[in-house]
């Protein structure tokens, strides 16, 4: 195994420079920001109301693409840039677009035709088109090459019928980023194709499933649904390497609102005392060294990207780290809270109003969204390590 250590984490003249103007602007917004917040933290898994308006303001005022390439209307910032401008609002809890901005928007303009990026990418920066994503079946999440909703290609159209479960956003979104099978069911992954279907469609009905988190998932029965051949996203039966570039853009970038949640957490333990106690002091400690490689992580990944490399096992290692993060830091905060802190938001005596219990039942998503950590250990095996192909993997 090949060893690479050449990172480079110290921020250029330039990147200082973006970061300080991005913060100069925010600090001058005339938006009620924290209304927005309360939005935002009300169900992050969907941005409505002042919070799609927020996202709306940024992509207005050029913000939303800093990273994409020039030529697809972005701000053909680096990676790091991009990075940094999402950890600048994960900070401050505020929206900065979602999985359309930075996965399926970036994935479109490496594979949509010119006609898709012209009639979908100036949309995505303004904030005004957003995407569900519908992989996921009841017989099909992991194994997701077993998947069995049909697109069947009559003339200059395609007829889709089947269903979709965890369709996250579903019900808010303008679009439905499908994978179907057009192949046979022994193609496996060779027989998947990619379509974009408008939102609301006739014969797409979008009923809720509500996590023990309190946020919002979907279920999507398709019957009879008719899209233009142009719906089609790259090759019929070329679906599955569309969807990993998706995925892949999708691990890459993990938001630092950890920091956010730990920020409070040490507040909560100075104001009720608790920080006097020398264990809860060592947690605490170990969390906040937790976070900073975590937020190494993330930058590692925008850095590598920027030096071109595309860091398929590091996507992977970035998004573990996070996930498990995500779930130790709300496990020490309720430990460190004692009984009190089971209570939910609403009951006078819980601590910091029930955040951290909330934070807690849904911490668990981001280990089996964008494909389970088990999956992501996999991968971290094969094309880091190596693993299984015979060949020597490298491990930055
Ligand atoms: C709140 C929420 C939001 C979601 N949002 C979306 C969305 O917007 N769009 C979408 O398409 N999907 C979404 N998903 C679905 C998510 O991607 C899947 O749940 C995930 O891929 C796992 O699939 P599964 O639930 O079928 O579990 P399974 O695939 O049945 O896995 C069950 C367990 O078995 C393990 N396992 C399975 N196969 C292997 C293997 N080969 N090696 C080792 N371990 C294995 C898994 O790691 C897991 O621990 C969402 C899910 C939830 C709960």
């Amino acid at each position: 195994v090949e060893v690479e250590v050449a990172v480079d984490m110290t921020l250029t003249v330039e990147q200082e420079r973006f970061i300080a103007g991005f913060r100069c602007y925010l600090d001058g917004l005339d938006l009620d920001l924290a209304a927005v917040r309360a939005e935002f933290e009300s169900d992050p898994m969907q941005i409505v109301g002042v919070a799609r308006e927020f996202v709306r303001r940024l992509g207005h005022d050029g913000w939303l693409g800093v990273g994409w390439p020039v030529e697809h209307g972005g701000g053909g910032r680096s990676a790091v840039e991009q990075w940094l401008f999402l950890e600048e609002l994960a900070h401050r809890r505020l929206p900065s677009g979602n999985l359309t901005t930075s996965s399926l928007g970036p994935t479109l303009a490496r594979v949509g035709t010119e006609q898709q990026r012209a009639a979908f990418l100036p949309g995505i920066l303004a904030g005004d088109i957003d995407f569900a994503i519908g992989y996921s079946e009841p017989e099909a999440g992991t194994d997701l090459a077993s998947l069995t909703t049909r697109a069947v290609r009559r003339g200059d159209s395609y007829l889709v019928n089947g269903q979709k479960i965890y369709t996250t956003g579903a019900h808010v979104a303008t679009h439905l980023w499908l994978a179907a099978r057009t192949g046979t069911r022994e193609d496996r992954h060779r027989g998947l194709t990619l379509l974009i279907i408008p939102l609301p469609t006739p014969g797409v009905q979008i009923t809720p499933i509500m996590t023990q988190g309190d946020e919002r998932t979907n279920q999507v029965f398709l019957t009879d649904v008719e899209v233009p051949a142009t719906a089609l996203v790259g090759e019929e039966n070329g679906g599955w390497s569309v969807i990993t570039t998706q995925l892949n853009f999708e691990r890459l970038f993990c938001y630092s609102d950890l920091s956010h949640q730990f920020e409070l957490v040490l507040d909560w333990a100075r104001a009720s005392g608790a920080f006097e106690l020398s264990p809860v002091r060592v947690s605490l400690a170990e969390l906040a060294a937790d976070l900073e490689v975590c937020r190494l992580f993330s930058m590692r990944a925008a850095w590598l990207l920027d030096h071109d490399r595309v860091p398929v096992a590091e996507a992977s290692m970035n998004k573990i780290w996070y996930s498990e993060l995500r779930q130790r830091l709300s496990v020490v905060a309720l430990d460190i809270m004692g009984p009190l802190g089971q209570l939910r938001g609403g009951h006078p005596l819980a601590p910091l109003d029930g955040r951290m219990e909330r934070a807690y039942r849904a911490s668990t998503v981001i280990k089996f969204g964008a494909g389970t950590n088990e999956v992501q250990r996999d991968i971290i095996a094969q094309r880091g390590l190596g693993a299984g192909a015979g060949g020597r993997g490298k491990v930055r």
